[in-house]
């Protein structure tokens, strides 16, 4: 067959990618000397020599020309006619019908790093197409629109073990667009079927909403019922008789991620919110940080621990709780299940299921603040402390526009309890060290989300004997010393009991090649393709990836390091902590009992590693060679980010003998599943105690209410009932609901708006 000259050019000037329609018509002049169709296969039209022509046919003229799909109106009459009796006669089935409404998520959809456009980018790439289509069986990925697929999660799996480096994402589908922009789907969608873990049914929209649009929808279907419309309310007229009234005066302190997750739903179901804060704003904030970097000058009132934002807010800002699918805590619930006789698939499910829509209320409320959206898709999503501050203060805008009343610089320093019932605080200016101008402020409920740095707190609860249980004895577990120890410790772990070690810091260039080999050099600081390698070798010791070792200390004479890192990620360190799980026998060696046993041997630890820096906040570092012969390094240490100064010395003379081998241990274990882990430059800090509340506040499982205060709603990590910033905000979120259905703010069931609360330990970021 001989193309037009036209014809062959134009075929030149577009690639088949383009799928440029090239085809002279049939009715033209032309048209006798050329074509006749033949097939129409992945995409493209084969055409041969005429069948009735003066030249005969020979087989070896037979071309292939990409060609325009013909898509909706340009779709031939008869194929149109066959698609919708097709569909008319799917959609009689009431169950076919569902499947053509909504959303499917389909998972672990792996494209290979070479055909990839790398981390930064979130569209639906021809290779990620290639990908849906298989789960759809659908013959040509091309002509799949990719305008009806979003990505909702991307992430970078560079195991040893896979054959290829690949980027595996998840991605939802939009049917109704899917099968308007391409018909031809309707078969292969009313074919498909729910995959466990691979394919599902998005069913209930408002499990990724977030926070705000929930609470805005059930107050418009509030008001359709007011009127007399249909929909599910889960308000009442109570709500306006309340309103009309006098509000509920309710007291948040703190404003880490859980008082202002409180503070947001208490707000926006209307009550009457006054934020008490001992810290200082983001802005003043930073500054009194910077002071303490550069200056040694520690604010006892604003530092890393306390102030706008809570604990978290200088720190990587890793979005994620251990909730994985192959995570400790699902390892825990298997164990519990096969405890219990429940079915493990359908517990590890809805757990992981209502984690994923808790965590994405969460996302999508920081992203309405200004989080970016990449946080939605991330595997591992993280902002760094830069993007935290000002997420920080549109939420802070978007509270006060709300009504809610601000504290900042202002210190609970007492409970006003009277008959087992709370009635208020006492406050005073957190720059009155002494305490001296405190006063009385009077309030219906008081939600106390003070972090686990907050001591004063836990000795002011204990002398008012509200009820504090060492995390170990709060968390009582059903089965013995039967259990094998891993399992056991695993399980421990993700319970969040209280945990002491030490922070170790390589080069991020040596743990990006031990990860990724020769992949290293494609980091490009984090500016590459890939992300920056971070590693978690969990055991019974465990570790993330941050980039600068901070002092997290609230006293000028302890020494408590944590981590921090930027969006970017761009720094040349990579810390995480190393820590073992404590409990009560480890207490009790050094004579501390009491609820408050733990934040003894807490401090203790604290208080040795200043002594062993010498002061001025100096932190005593050991490389991790002589960490594990037991000798100090006396040639010079290493460089490490911690800027305030580091001093070799013998970390062995800081913990209990168990404590060390315990560490030195892991670090044997560790080096084994990241080769060269163990090497010159990894340097050790100490001290890191504080990776998690040494108590825990008993509360009613449903109202949140102290079990042995009324009117006491303790919240977030320092209560017990978190550790991380997302967790955090969770229980923030449900324990607003909880008290604004206690009076009468709202009135259905917390569950049916947000999902069954977490209770079953806690989890840790
Ligand atoms: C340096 C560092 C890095 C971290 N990195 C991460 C991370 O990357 N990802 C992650 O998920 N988690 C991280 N965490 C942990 C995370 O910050 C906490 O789990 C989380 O902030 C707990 O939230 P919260 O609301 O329960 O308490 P907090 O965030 O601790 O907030 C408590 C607030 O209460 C205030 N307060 C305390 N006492 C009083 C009082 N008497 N009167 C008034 N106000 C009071 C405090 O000033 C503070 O602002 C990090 C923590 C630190 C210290």
């Amino acid at each position: 067959m001989k193309l037009s000259d036209s014809v062959v050019t134009r075929l030149h000037q577009h690639p088949p990618t383009q799928r440029m329609f090239l085809v002279p018509s049939p009715s033209s002049s032309s048209s006798s000397s050329c074509t006749c169709l033949l097939k129409h296969h992945h995409n493209a039209v084969w055409f041969r020599g005429p069948t009735h022509g003066r030249v005969p046919y020979t087989g070896r003229d037979t071309c292939r020309i990409w060609c325009a799909k013909r898509t909706g109106k340009q779709r031939y009459p008869s194929e149109k006619k066959k698609l919708r009796t097709k569909h008319k006669e799917l959609l009689s089935d009431s169950k076919e019908k569902n499947k053509f409404e909504g959303t499917w998520r389909l998972f672990k959809l792996a494209v290979p790093l070479d055909q990839d456009p790398g981390k930064d980018s979130l569209h639906v790439s021809d290779a990620l197409l290639q990908q849906i289509a298989k789960v759809l069986k659908f013959p040509v990925a091309s002509l799949l629109p990719p305008q009806a697929f979003t990505v909702v999660r991307k992430s970078f799996d560079a195991r040893k073990k896979l054959k290829e480096p690949k980027f595996v994402h998840t991605v939802d589908m939009d049917v109704q667009n899917l099968i308007s922009l391409e018909p031809r789907c309707w078969d292969f969608i009313s074919r498909l079927e729910p995959k466990v873990g691979l394919v599902e049914r998005v069913h209930d929209e408002r499990d990724f909403s977030d926070l705000r649009s929930i609470i805005r929808d059930c107050k418009e279907n509030k008001e359709a019922v007011l009127t007399g419309g249909n929909g599910r309310s889960n308000f009442s007229k109570e709500l306006y008789k309340n309103q009309a009234t006098r509000k509920p005066k309710i007291a948040v302190v703190g404003s880490g991620p859980s008082g202002l997750f409180a503070s947001l739903v208490l707000a926006e179901l209307g009550a009457d919110v006054t934020l008490i804060e001992r810290g200082q704003p983001v802005e003043k904030r930073g500054r009194d940080i910077g002071a303490l970097v550069v200056r040694r000058i520690l604010e006892l009132e604003s530092n890393f621990c306390f102030g706008e934002g809570g604990a978290g807010t200088w720190s990587d800002g890793k979005l994620v709780t251990r909730i994985g699918r192959n995570s400790g805590s699902v390892l825990a619930v298997s164990l519990l299940c096969s405890i219990y006789k429940v079915d493990v698939c359908i517990l590890f499910l809805t757990w992981t299921k209502l984690q994923e829509s808790f965590h994405c209320k969460v996302m999508k409320t920081l992203v309405q603040f200004g989080a970016p959206e990449q946080i939605l898709m991330d595997g591992k999503p993280h902002l760094g402390t830069d993007r935290l501050v000002p997420l920080l203060r549109n939420f802070r805008q978007h509270l006060q526009d709300l009504g809610v009343t601000i504290k900042f610089g202002t210190r609970v320093d007492d409970l006003v309890i009277e008959d087992g019932h709370v009635l208020g605080v006492m406050v005073s200016e957190s720059a009155d060290k002494l305490r001296l101008t405190s006063k009385k402020m009077e309030y219906d409920a008081v939600i106390l989300a003070v972090g686990h740095s907050a001591r004063d707190i836990y000795e002011v609860l204990h002398a008012h004997n509200v009820e504090l249980i060492p995390k170990d004895f709060a968390m009582q577990l059903p089965y013995g010393s039967a259990v094998a120890s891993s399992l056991l410790a695993c399980i421990v772990y993700n319970l969040g009991l209280i945990h002491v070690g030490l922070r170790i810091e390589h080069p991020q260039e040596l743990i990006n090649s031990i990860q990724y080999a020769e992949l290293a050099s494609e980091v490009c600081h984090g500016r590459g393709k890939i992300p920056v390698a971070d590693y978690k070798v969990a055991n019974y010791i465990d570790k993330e990836d941050f980039n600068e070792v901070v002092l997290t200390s609230t006293g000028p004479s302890e020494i408590c390091i944590n981590g921090m890192s930027f969006s970017q990620r761009a720094s040349k360190w990579a810390n995480a902590a190393l820590v073992v799980t404590v409990t009560a026998k480890d207490f009790e060696a050094l004579n501390y009992d009491g609820p408050l046993a733990g934040v003894k041997f807490q401090r203790e630890f604290e208080q040795r590693a200043a002594m062993m820096g010498g002061g001025n906040f100096i932190v005593p570092v050991q490389t991790v060679k002589d960490f594990l012969e037991n000798k100090l390094s006396v040639t010079s240490v290493p460089p490490s980010s911690y800027r305030l100064g580091v001093k070799a010395a013998n970390l062995h003379q800081l913990f209990p003998i168990h404590i060390t081998e315990a560490l030195k241990h892991s670090l044997v274990t560790f080096d084994k599943e990241l080769p060269g882990f163990i090497c010159n430059e990894a340097l050790l800090h100490g001290v890191e105690t504080r990776t998690s509340s040494p108590i825990q506040i008993p509360r009613n499982i449903d109202s949140y209410e102290s079990t042995s205060v009324k009117g006491l709603y303790p919240v977030g990590e320092g209560a017990g009932y978190a550790g991380g910033i997302i967790s955090a905000a969770v229980d923030g979120m449900h324990a607003g609901f909880a008290v604004a259905k206690q009076f009468s703010l709202f009135h259905g069931d917390v569950e049916s708006v947000l999902g069954k609360a977490p209770n079953v330990g806690v989890v840790k970021y």
